[in-house]
Parts: C-alpha cells; sequence; structure tokens
C-alpha cells in the first residue's frame, strides 16, 4: 500500500525546507528563533501590484485563463524582454506559470531523456540537481571555486561537455553564492557553446534586479545571438518585486520548447492563478523606481552581515555583487567542540548548533553542492539581523 514510485527514490525534500520546518518548530516551543535560512524578502509587495490583484478580483477576472499566460501579461514580458534584455519575442515564444521553479522542472521534463547529462555549476540552487534526477537526467556537478568568484570557467564548462550533455544550467546573480556573470564571462561560456550545436542553455535570472554593482545586467541570450534559438531565459517577479507568494514565474525561448512546456502546463497543473497574472503585469508595466530604496537598503544589511562575519573567528565571506545571500566560509568551525562537547564536524553540524545555541536558522553549503560553508539570508529587519549576527558571534565564541 505504502510502495512509493520508484522515481521518489531520486528525489530529497528541499533541504532548505528541511531548516525552515525545525525554525517553525522552535519557534512554535516559543523560542525567539530569527530564520536567516529562507530565500525570500523581507519587503511588502508594491501597493500598485496588491491593488491590480484587488481591481482584478472586483472585475471578475477570477476564472481560467490561457495555460500560458493572459494576452496581458505575455505582451507585459515581452515588452520586458525587449526593454531590459534587448530580446525580442513572439507570443509563442512565452509562458507564464506558477513560479520559476515550475518553468525550470517542466523545461527539463519536456526534454531530458533516461540519461542525458544536466551540467549544474557548484554551488547551485537546491532543486536543480533534484529537477534532473526526477527527468531521469544525471546532474553533472561542476564545482567552481571561490578564487574564481564562484563563476563556471569555459574551460570548466569544455570538460564537463560529453555526448550525453543536454542543458548547461546558468544561475546570474547565483543563489547562494551572491556571483554575477559580467558580459565578458558570459561571452568565453557562449564561445564554447558555440562549439557544441547540441547543448541546451538555461539562464535563471530570477535575482536580476537584486544586484549591488553598476555594470549593466547580462543574460546569455542578448549576449550571444547565435545562441538564442537553444537558450530558455528564465525569470519571474518573485525576488525582484518580493512576490514570492504570488507564484508567477515566466520563460522565453524557442517556440517548439515553450509549445512543450505548454502541453506539459496544460495536463498538469494549467495556468498560473488568474489573479496573479493581474498583479504581474502591474509589476512589469510599472516601471523600477522602487527598486534602488530596496536595493540600497538590501546593501545596508548585506554589509551589516559581512561586518559580522569579518568579525568571527573561524568565519569569512567576500562581498557578494547580487541576490541576497552571504556565502561564508565556515571552515574555521570545523573541528571545534561545543560547550555540551560535540565536535563540529560538518557545515550541517555547524548549521544546528547555531539553531539550537543562537536560535538562528542558516542553510549549509552541503545543500547547495560546496562544503564546508553557510548561506546566510539576510534579507531580514536590519536590527533583527544584527541581533542574529551577534547571536551567532556569542555562539562562536563559545566554542572550544
Ligand atoms: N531560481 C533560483 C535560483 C531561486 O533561488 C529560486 C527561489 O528560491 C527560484 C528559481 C524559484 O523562484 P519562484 O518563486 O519564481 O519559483
Amino acid at each position: 500500500l505504502e510502495t512509493l514510485a520508484p522515481r521518489m527514490r531520486r528525489v530529497r525534500p528541499s533541504p532548505t525546507a528541511a531548516i525552515s520546518d525545525k525554525v517553525r518548530a522552535l519557534t512554535a516551543a516559543g523560542h525567539a528563533v530569527v530564520n536567516l535560512g529562507e530565500g525570500e524578502l523581507d519587503f511588502a509587495t508594491p501597493p500598485h501590484v496588491c491593488a491590480a490583484a484587488v481591481a482584478a478580483i472586483a472585475a471578475g477576472d477570477t476564472k481560467y485563463t490561457a495555460v500560458a499566460g493572459t494576452a496581458a501579461l505575455k505582451a507585459a514580458i515581452a515588452a520586458k524582454f525587449a526593454r531590459e534584455n534587448g530580446l525580442a519575442y513572439d507570443a509563442d515564444e512565452i509562458i507564464a506559470g506558477a513560479g520559476a521553479k515550475q518553468l525550470i522542472f517542466n523545461a527539463l521534463l519536456a526534454t531530458v531523456a533516461a540519461g542525458d547529462e544536466v551540467i549544474v555549476p557548484a554551488p547551485y540552487w537546491v532543486s536543480y540537481p533534484d529537477m534532473v534526477a526526477l527527468a531521469e537526467g544525471e546532474p553533472v556537478i561542476v564545482p567552481c571555486r571561490a578564487e574564481d568568484g564562484w563563476k563556471l570557467t569555459p574551460a570548466a564548462l569544455l570538460a564537463a561537455i560529453g555526448p550525453r550533455t543536454r542543458w548547461l544550467l546558468l544561475n546570474s546573480p547565483n543563489n547562494p553564492t551572491g556571483a554575477v556573470y559580467s558580459e565578458a564571462e558570459l561571452r568565453g561560456l557562449a564561445d564554447v557553446l558555440l562549439d557544441h550545436p547540441d547543448v541546451l542553455l538555461l539562464a535563471d535570472d530570477i535575482y536580476e534586479h537584486v544586484r549591488y554593482g553598476y555594470a549593466p545586467f547580462a543574460t546569455p541570450a542578448a549576449v550571444e545571438p547565435r545562441l538564442r534559438p537553444r537558450t530558455l531565459t528564465v525569470n519571474g517577479v518573485s525576488k525582484g518585486y518580493s512576490m514570492t507568494g504570488w507564484r508567477i514565474g515566466y520563460a522565453a525561448g524557442p517556440a517548439w520548447l515553450i509549445g512543450a512546456m505548454q502541453t506539459l502546463q496544460s495536463q498538469s497543473t494549467s495556468n498560473a492563478a488568474s489573479i496573479s497574472q493581474a498583479a504581474a503585469v502591474a509589476a512589469l508595466e510599472g516601471g523600477l523606481d522602487f527598486m534602488d530604496d530596496w536595493r540600497a537598503r538590501l546593501a545596508v544589511r548585506r554589509d551589516i552581515a559581512l561586518r559580522a562575519i569579518a568579525r568571527i573567528d573561524g568565519l569569512s565571506c567576500p562581498a557578494p555583487e547580487g541576490a541576497f545571500y552571504a556565502f561564508a566560509d565556515c571552515s574555521g568551525l570545523i573541528g571545534r567542540r561545543t560547550p555540551a562537547g560535540r565536535v563540529l564536524a560538518s557545515d550541517l553540524d555547524v548549521a544546528e548548533y547555531f539553531l539550537d545555541a543562537a536560535h538562528v536558522g542558516v542553510v549549509h553549503g552541503a545543500a547547495f553542492g560546496a562544503s564546508p560553508y553557510l548561506r546566510i539570508a539576510y534579507a531580514v529587519d536590519d536590527a533583527v539581523l544584527a541581533d542574529a549576527m551577534d547571536r551567532i558571534a556569542v555562539a562562536c565564541a563559545r566554542l572550544g
């Protein structure tokens, strides 16, 4: 009765969700826990976006829509790509879904045959390898080095490509490292891909607007137009507009691929919520003026986290260029002993110690394919963040 399908052996529950569950349990038990494990902004969704959702309900915009998104949302997405990325897409080259996550999953499910390889540079977003595995593919994890800014090099890409390579998954700004690929770096990777015409490229641009430098944002399909016919550019409103709960992501790519993703979506979840789609139109058409303030506030938080990390013996972290995570090296804490006498043998041990001793949730680097590191999500209130970092410092000082 309780036998699961064999494919369930290929997937693990999200490790970030496991930390969040433990945080909730401690909170329910009355502890003041700070969760620096969750990948979302604490800013409210902009009011004009919320107003558009309320208006959609009032207008009776509450029924099924076209599977790949309303005409209005597709037009807003096309305009966004043209305006912000210099990319022109027709309606049949665009799809909206319930988050970037659903679109990445559908893209892989639609294209990966059993045994096909998908190149996943590490550190990676936790879901990539499991999604590849669920599609019966083989994730080929390519470790990137902190000395290289955590970025995939053309040489490492070339070495990873084999006869069964189907996709390269690229994520910039990166979760968990905050690394941002420059146009020149993407150019170097594109040159390798041009020699391998059978490899598809997925550009996960979900953190596009969360960057701290002044360098323009670069996305592969725009950097190398010859890659455009085999590039799926994925984006969404979750991170940039603080709309994680609305569940709207979108993707643009060749019509054959978008069509297949639409077929999968039509037989599984159908359209994303009509009300959320209306809200996403308002977000995409509403301008980015508020973003300057958000970036400035996030930069302050990034500095609070980085300054605290620099003061803690055993932790270190270079300044991330984007997203809202500090990916801190915790090798200096490995082998140290807790007041209870437990030796910290891994980054998971360190994360558990921080949760137990400091009541601060962070995610261990192993979840992202790099150890020993900790991902500290700093998109929380300044004072809360400063307090959490103080508590971590105290917990570290108590190590033997
Ligand atoms: N891609 C990356 C790199 C992410 O970090 C996340 C969310 O954590 C997603 C995609 C999924 O975003 P969405 O909320 O649009 O499904």
